[in-house]
């Protein structure tokens, strides 16, 4: 396993590789490692000849610098996993590699990235397409992984790469949860034993959601007040936001018809947690 930390050298390498003719599988990740980066590291392996993981925790993207500073830091056992994955090439940039100078320029994927976790985490989203594009001219991908737990930042990349015609495959893969169905997340490590116990309610409220919309209750208000009352049941839970969505346009829906997105974001102890699921009428 190779570890880069210079962008021209890892621009060297991808181009030597390309011109190979090798099929190059891109995961950018923040590090702290789990199995939901797992399951894309080893989607990439299957569906590409060369794997390259990027561990890089990016500053633009940090609207609480807090949040930034605590950002779970465990290189040694990232190492490891990528290791045992047989993972290819592993970049890590330091922060002075990809901003040596102040960025004046930015990539921000409109309307996508007004709802939902754009409401809550100004510049969020325009530093996550920033250094996505950034990864992107870095490391030279035919294809990039993204997990659905994610669901509009997926939408936001996707659009990005249409709009700036970036000739690289997105592909979204399923959220991967514990045995509770709480959805895999690095802010795990800020939680205490009683927290993570109270976070499987998340999961719940989502299911209570896709109960009702199998039983034909389609209008969101009722959705999403019966999904709050799940979520209420437990005090150390603070709700940012319940939405029902059109998947699409990642806009509010009155009225569900045959597909939505129920998303929600909380706060448990020192905590950000989100998660969602995707309903689709059979
Ligand atoms: P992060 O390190 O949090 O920036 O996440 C890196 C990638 O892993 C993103 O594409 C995430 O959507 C994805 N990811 C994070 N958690 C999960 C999960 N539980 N299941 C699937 N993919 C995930």
């Amino acid at each position: 396993m190779e570890i880069i930390t210079k962008i021209k050298e890892m621009q060297k390498k991808s181009q030597s590789l390309r011109e190979k003719k090798k099929e190059i599988g891109f995961v950018p990740t923040m590090g702290a490692l789990h199995k939901g980066h797992m399951s894309l590291i080893e989607k990439s392996k299957k569906e590409n000849n060369i794997t390259i993981v990027s561990i890089f925790i990016n500053p633009l993207q940090f609207d609480d610098q807090e949040d930034l500073k605590d950002y779970p830091r465990v290189l040694e056992k990232d190492l490891k996993i990528c290791e045992k994955l047989s993972v290819d090439i592993v970049f890590i940039p330091s922060k002075e590699e990809m901003y040596p100078k102040p960025q004046l320029t930015f990539v921000r994927v409109e309307r996508l990235s007004d709802n939902l976790c754009g409401l809550f985490r100004k510049g969020h989203f325009q530093g996550v397409a920033t250094v996505v594009t950034k990864l992107f001219n870095i490391t030279k991908p035919h294809r990039a992984y993204f997990g659905a737990k994610d669901f509009q930042q997926a939408q936001i990349i996707k659009k990005l790469v249409e709009d700036l015609n970036f000739e690289v495959e997105i592909l979204v893969l399923p959220t991967i949860r514990d045995k509770d169905g709480l959805a895999l997340s690095s802010r795990h490590k800020y939680l205490t034993a009683k927290e993570k116990e109270k976070a499987k309610l998340l999961y719940h409220a989502l299911m209570k959601g896709v109960s009702l919309l199998e039983k034909d209750i389609k209008d969101s208000k009722i959705i999403i007040e019966e999904m709050e009352k799940v979520l209420k049941k437990e005090p150390l839970i603070k709700i940012e936001y319940l939405k029902v969505c059109d998947p699409n346009f990642l806009t509010d829906l009155k009225e569900v018809s045959n597909t939505a997105l129920l998303a929600l974001a909380v706060k448990i102890g020192k905590a950000r947690l989100i998660d969602n699921i995707l309903w689709r009428n059979r």
